[in-house]
């Protein structure tokens, strides 16, 4: 274990920021890792509990004591061997994973969590700058073939996996480039995409095969999703040319808000405007880009993606940002007692919200106002929740100035052909139907057929999509070995 008296000895130490008004004039990352003395002295606080919360709270299950205390020993070659056992993209949660692992901490019933994020964020990283991630082409072949629809988390761990198990896998992806939400959503000053493009290229060196630009089966164009396929295939000519199929498509249909004057110029979703960001980012050139500059903007959804829109608007120059959300404002601090080890509700401020914005909490949208087609304004009404019931507060309603509305209330369900096109049914939310057990676990309805990540959950996090694509990735395996050495 770390240092026995280390949780003693020593406070947490935080991940440094760059300052607003630098982070502010670029799309880079901002976050100030630990250097390796930092990260040794944050390994000594973990106390080894004789059972470890922290490696369940973690949906990969890291075994996180045990690289704690090699950080803490200084030995990052070992740490890192650890961490890649049960995660295949350390270097993606140690951005932007929200860190359940550290509510878990036994340290946080009663002190400040072992930093354990920012150790893994420091073993990767060190990992990378040492070498020591290299291709792990697979001993010998199947001569299975899997295609595995989708590039973002879930379909990226399932690919590295089915890889280096020996089998043939395809990725097929209907954007222009590799990695999902994580490519385009999540902006780059979260987590740069040269972390993408260098995980590609070992999974490419490991034998993967990504097609890019191609999408399987339909999308309506008016679904607004992101969809820039020159190249199409059908279900059914994957059905016939491969031995497993992995849906690992996300779940990308955005909620709406059918409210009057919806159809005015200016009322986007979240997701129409942060891919374009990541495009230009990336150095494409396009016409008639979202900007939000000299603009009052609203955004409406008060998680991340609302988040990630805040901080984009910034960057491009907006007059104002103002957030709502429908529930009311979470008290600052959690009741410990009642919450440990699992996911506080609490007040979450991010980086956005810290370079500007202006939240309001208990508000509700009822109509947007225009002059020639643009939106102008947001009418909106105070909220209260009775008996778990949103009530309208009498005589609350204010207009609010608006020349971008952004919509960032999460997303319902996955592409509905995309399922139809397998005939895969759907669960009571819309999601692809799969259990999670491990004989016949993440096996949908259609023989052959299997689905991972949010496609299968519904829109959730990066590290449990990592967990569904390696989990679903052994399914597979035993489906076509009949056995399986592939961890859980
Ligand atoms: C703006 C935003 C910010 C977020 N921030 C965070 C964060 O900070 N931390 C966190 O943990 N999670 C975050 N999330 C959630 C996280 O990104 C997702 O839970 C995760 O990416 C899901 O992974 P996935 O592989 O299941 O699906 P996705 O990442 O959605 O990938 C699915 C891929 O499948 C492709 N695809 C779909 N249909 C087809 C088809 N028919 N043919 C070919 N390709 C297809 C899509 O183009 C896409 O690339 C965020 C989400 C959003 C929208
Ligand atoms: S993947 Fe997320 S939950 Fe797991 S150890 Fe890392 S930060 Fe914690």
């Amino acid at each position: 274990m770390g240092k026995v008296t280390g949780f003693l000895e020593y406070e947490r130490i935080e991940e440094g920021y760059e300052g607003v008004e630098t982070r502010l004039k670029n799309y880079k990352e901002f976050v100030i890792g630990l250097n390796a003395e930092q990260a040794q002295v944050q390994g000594a606080r973990c106390m080894d509990c004789g059972t470890p919360f922290c490696n369940n709270g973690c949906p990969v299950n890291n075994i996180i004591p045990d690289f704690n205390d090699l950080v803490y020993r200084n030995d990052w070659r070992n740490a890192i061997t650890v961490l890649h056992t049960t995660n295949n993209f350390p270097e993606f949660t140690g951005r932007i994973c929200p860190a359940p692992c550290e509510a878990s901490c036994t340290l946080n019933v009663n002190d400040d969590p072992v930093g354990i994020k920012s150790i893994e964020h420091a073993i990767i990283d060190r990992a990378w700058a040492e070498g020591w991630v290299v291709p792990q082409p697979p001993k010998a072949k199947t001569g299975k073939k899997v295609a595995v629809i989708g590039s973002g988390p879930a379909g990226l761990a399932a690919a590295q996996q089915l890889a280096r198990a020996g089998h043939d896998v395809v990725v097929f992806e209907k954007n222009d480039r590799v990695g999902g939400l994580l490519r385009y959503g999540i902006p780059d000053f979260k987590m740069e995409k040269s972390h993408i493009d260098r995980r590609t290229e070992q999974m490419k060196a490991e034998g993967v095969v990504f097609r890019t630009g191609v999408v399987v089966g339909d999308i309506a164009k008016s679904t607004k999703i992101t969809n820039w396929a020159k190249e199409r295939v059908s279900p059914e000519q994957l059905q016939a040319e491969f031995d497993a199929v992995l849906l690992a498509a996300g779940s990308e249909v955005s909620r709406d808000l059918p409210v009057p004057g919806r159809d005015l110029d200016g009322v986007h979703f979240a997701m129409e405007f942060l891919p374009q960001q990541n495009k230009v980012n990336a150095g494409d050139k396009l016409k008639g880009q979202l900007r939000a500059e000299g603009k009052h903007v609203v955004v409406i959804g008060g998680g991340d993606t609302g988040s990630d829109c805040v901080g984009t608007s910034n960057r491009h120059g907006a007059v104002s940002v103002t957030q709502f959300e429908l529930l009311p404002m979470p008290p600052e601090q959690e009741n410990k007692d009642l919450t440990w080890p699992y996911w506080p509700y609490k007040l979450r401020t991010s980086s956005s919200h810290e370079e500007g914005c202006q939240r309001e909490f208990a508000i509700a949208t009822k109509e947007f106002i225009g002059e020639k087609g643009k939106v102008t304004g947001v009418k909106t009404v105070r909220v209260q929740w009775e008996g778990g019931k949103m009530v309208e507060v009498p005589n609350t309603e204010q207009v609010l100035k608006a020349d971008l509305v952004l919509l960032a209330m999460g997303f319902t369900n996955p592409v509905n052909t995309l399922l139809e096109g397998f005939g895969v049914e759907r669960d009571g939310r819309g999601n692809a139907k799969a259990t999670t057990e491990f004989t016949g676990g993440y096996a949908t309805n259609v023989p052959k057929v299997f689905a991972a990540g949010d496609v299968r959950r519904g829109q959730s996090l990066v590290v449990w999509a990592i967990r569904e694509g390696r989990q679903a990735a052994r399914a597979i395996d035993e489906f076509l070995m009949g056995a399986s050495d592939l961890p859980r």
